[in-house]
């Protein structure tokens, strides 16, 4: 690129671009390519800083406290990012296009740009007057304006919480996003910059809204449900649901129920929601008692790997016996048993009647306690769906969640 400074064409700061050069979808490909997209919100551009989001630059995730969290208070303080700063990124501004200069550049204008989508997306959904006062703002607002720490050091010890398996995470006691650095620069488009798994991100603040009123610590934490034995089919179904919700507005949004097959390998992540999994025993046993069980005790077949969508009973994941419960894993059903269902619908319900149904439903649940179950869930948004077609949602739910079916509501 020249540095020579032309007219329209200057170190940036004092031109308003009306476009970006980031990196999205697109869309006749499938492919991710650079492309020049409107950011509308961004005060400062130098600092990637807007309504949405707030940029912060490198930092370190440490403990903010001395010893083991006990009080709510404590938790919140548990998690901190120390010494990070505004960026300062470099570019230039050509013919009103604004051109990042490095990698780093590109890469904060892109988050920026995806979550500013995902807000549009929440914001946009049409809820009715009803739903819409008793949550008291459009989604994307009640989320509001959030931190995003681009590649914090990591260097935690005992804290347990599941920050870093999407590799772009929303960490709800320190209510940020987290961008941590790549661990491999290789070709593949970095998953970060991938539109699904921003909304997907942006689904769990929205989860944090909706189901715990944007409390920083949910009760779980606070009340150490991982520790109390009647506490952890609750916490693990919870997980499983916040996961599985977060891969549905991935995919209403992006239309695209494999959206994170851009960024990962189906062979390390399968999460295609086009495909048909179950709720089975050995799953259920995984969720219930926090570790995946004998196979031979629940029918399972662990341990090859990729999913057989043509094989029905046995599309499982990775795990072996003995490893510890992976909320991504039931996450993975809730995500294919909607987006079943909204195949199956297509002709009846729109995808905007879809997030108002579920935006519902995660409402019917607010609060959980230790006695919550996935099938709250699930009849709740039954009870959504248009009577002239709940038989069908009916028969689906009762034919994917083999190990609660008893739980259902309805009736096929
Ligand atoms: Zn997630």
């Amino acid at each position: 690129m020249s540095l020579v400074v032309a007219s329209g064409c200057r170190p940036g700061g004092d031109v308003d671009p009306s476009d970006y050069l980031i990196y999205t979808l697109d869309p006749e490909t499938g492919e991710y390519r650079l492309s020049k997209e409107k950011i509308r919100t961004l005060r400062n551009i130098r600092q990637v800083d807007g309504d949405v989001l707030e940029m912060q630059g490198g930092g370190e995730l440490a403990e903010g406290i001395e010893g083991d969290p006990v009080t709510r208070e404590d938790w919140e303080q548990a998690l901190i990012i120390k010494d990070s700063a505004p960026p300062s990124i470099e570019y230039t501004v050509d013919d009103g296009t604004l051109i990042p200069w490095d990698f780093d550049s590109a890469m904060m204008l892109t988050v920026y740009h995806h979550m500013e989508r995902s807000y549009d997306y929440f914001n946009g959904l049409e809820l009715g007057t009803d739903l819409e006062q008793d949550l008291g703002a459009k989604v994307g607002d009640m989320v509001g304006k959030i931190p995003c720490y681009y590649y914090p050091q990591i260097k935690l010890g005992g804290i347990p919480l599941p920050l870093f398996t999407d590799n772009a995470a929303y960490a709800y006691t320190l209510n940020a996003f987290l961008v941590p650095p790549r661990a491999s620069l290789d070709d593949a488009v970095p998953i970060y910059a991938n539109r699904g798994v921003i909304t997907h991100e942006y689904g769990h603040a929205v989860f944090n809204r909706l189901v715990y009123n944007n409390e920083r610590v949910p009760d779980f934490l606070f009340d150490e449900w991982e520790t109390d034995p009647a506490a952890i089919r609750a916490l693990n179904e919870i997980g499983g649901l916040d996961e599985g919700l977060s891969d549905v507005w991935g995919a209403l949004d992006t239309k695209d129920p494999n959206y994170i097959a851009a960024s990962i390998d189906e062979d390390l992540i399968d999460r295609d929601m086009g495909k048909i999994r179950f709720y089975e025993t050995c799953l259920f046993l995984a969720v219930e008692s926090g570790v995946y069980p004998r196979s031979s005790t629940c029918g399972g077949n662990y341990g090859e790997g990729v999913a057989n969508p043509t094989d029905s009973e046995d599309v499982r994941f990775d795990y072996s016996e003995g490893d510890g419960y992976d909320s991504h894993h039931l996450g993975a059903v809730v995500g294919s048993i909607f987006w079943e269902i909204r195949e199956q619908q297509r002709e009846n319900i729109t995808d905007d009647e879809w997030a108002r149904y579920v935006v519902q439903a995660m409402r019917d649940i607010q609060n959980p306690t230790k006695d919550f179950r996935l099938s709250m869930f699930f009849n709740a948004l039954h009870d959504q769906v248009p009577v002239a077609h709940q038989s069908e949602v009916c028969q689906t739910l009762h034919d994917r969640l083999l190990a609660i079916r008893d739980e259902l509501q309805c009736l096929p």
